[in-house]
């Protein structure tokens, strides 16, 4: 029996985990309509409104604290170049990520080494690797864009197109992959497919990180709440699948406020050491706490902003939002009947000038707000709000700003 292949088709009674594969898992929340492609960007608020929509049926394993879609239907994904994730427009992001990449070549002594990157995105992360440590990078990515900063380097090549068990060829010291896992319906296949291109070489080292489920969960990160991302790894449900599916896992580590959540790994010498039966799995009440309150959290954080966009329209004040990345859209769309937010900010120019999926803002660039004079700016990660703040004071602006 496979155990990775829970039927999809499970009656609503009898859900099995996509990680553990125990039956019965608990619902948790059921949100409708919610763009497929929340980081897609469209030309026009017309087609931006016709953007697909799904359900987000939420459900917790009470064995491995594993999240997912139960409803996630992977035939409605395609990623191509209109596909716009790159946070690496803001300081803060591109300090951490070059600070997680130095973390790593300084942990596992990466110089001269071969690097591979799935789902390189843009490539930011990899560059960052091979510059740091002279690294050579191989990313695979179907969106990513040549040379779209005018910047290339000689030790990186990205392939564009999905990872899959024709490169495993591609041999590395280290294999990363960074918010990949969560849009994956059973993470087994893609870490089979790693396993695959390790083969013998043991010695590789695996990194991989996620969304931290616990932030979502305990922390009520529901923005992050996106169709795209059908699973949320809890610290044992990512220990958890590494684990079996024939893992040694070196260490996890929470961060970018605890937002993320990353794991390093190598493959287990022998199928005994892999034995995930005699995997010990910690009890985390206080997570089982917490998701038996979910649906009540977030149905009222929903209704807290929808009465103070409410009252900010009543008392007729202008509000943008700052940052629109994922949490932005959801947000937006969320709140979408109550329609009293236009704009959009985005310090990334690619996503100037166009439409957020659902809602139908449109995405403007921060010089933009000088001529909008906001009174409110909410800003939809509060781990950037520092850096907005000081935006908004360099261009004269006395908005109040305050994190969603
Ligand atoms: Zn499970």
């Amino acid at each position: 029996m496979n155990n990775n292949r829970a039927d999809a088709s499970n009656s609503e009674s009898n859900t099995r985990c996509v990680v553990c594969d125990t039956p019965n898992c608990t619902p948790l929340l059921k949100i409708n309509d919610i763009p497929i492609h929340c980081n897609r960007l469209w030309s026009s608020k017309e087609s931006a409104a016709s953007a697909s929509t799904g359900t987000m049926d939420l459900v917790f394993c009470n064995h491995c604290g594993h999240v997912f879609n139960r409803d996630f239907d992977p035939s409605k994904m395609d990623y191509d170049p209109d596909y716009e994730n790159s946070l690496h427009y803001s300081p803060r992001f591109q300090e951490y990520a070059d600070n997680l990449a130095q973390g790593l070549i300084d942990k596992f002594s990466l110089h001269n080494k071969d690097i591979v990157e799935i789902g390189c995105g843009k490539g930011d992360f990899l560059k960052s690797l091979c510059k740091l440590g002279q690294n050579t990078g191989v990313g695979f990515d179907p969106s990513f864009e040549d040379n779209r900063d005018g910047q290339s380097q000689e030790n990186f090549s990205v392939v564009k197109d999905f990872y899959s068990d024709k490169y495993s060829s591609y041999g590395a010291d280290l294999i990363c992959c960074r918010h990949v896992l969560e849009h994956i319906q059973y993470p087994a296949t893609l870490l089979n497919t790693v396993k695959k291109a390790i083969g013998d070489r043991l010695e590789s080292i695996v990194f991989f990180e996620v969304p931290d489920g616990a932030f979502t969960l305990k922390d009520m990160g529901i923005w992050d709440l996106i169709y795209e991302h059908c699973s949320y790894f809890t610290r044992n449900s990512l220990s958890y699948t590494f684990s079996k599916n024939g893992y040694q896992v070196l260490g996890q580590e929470s961060s970018f406020g605890g937002q993320f959540l990353g794991i390093e790994a190598k493959l287990c010498a022998s199928t005994q050491d892999s034995d995930y039966t005699n995997f010990n799995l910690p009890k985390d009440a206080e997570l089982n706490n917490t998701a038996s309150k979910f649906a009540t959290n977030y149905q009222e954080k929903v209704s807290h902003w929808k009465k103070q966009l409410a009252d900010y329209t009543n008392a007729s004040k202008k509000v943008a939002l700052w940052g629109a990345g994922s949490k932005g859209v959801t947000f937006l769309n969320v709140m979408k009947a109550f329609g009293q937010i236009e704009y959009i900010v985005d310090i990334n120019p690619h996503k100037q000038g166009r439409f957020v999926a659902g809602s139908g803002q449109q995405i403007v660039g921060p010089e933009f707000l000088k001529e909008y004079q906001p009174d409110i700016v909410l800003v939809m990660n509060p781990i950037y709000q520092k850096e907005i703040q000081a935006s908004l004071e360099k261009m004269g602006l006395n908005a109040i700003c305050q994190s969603v």
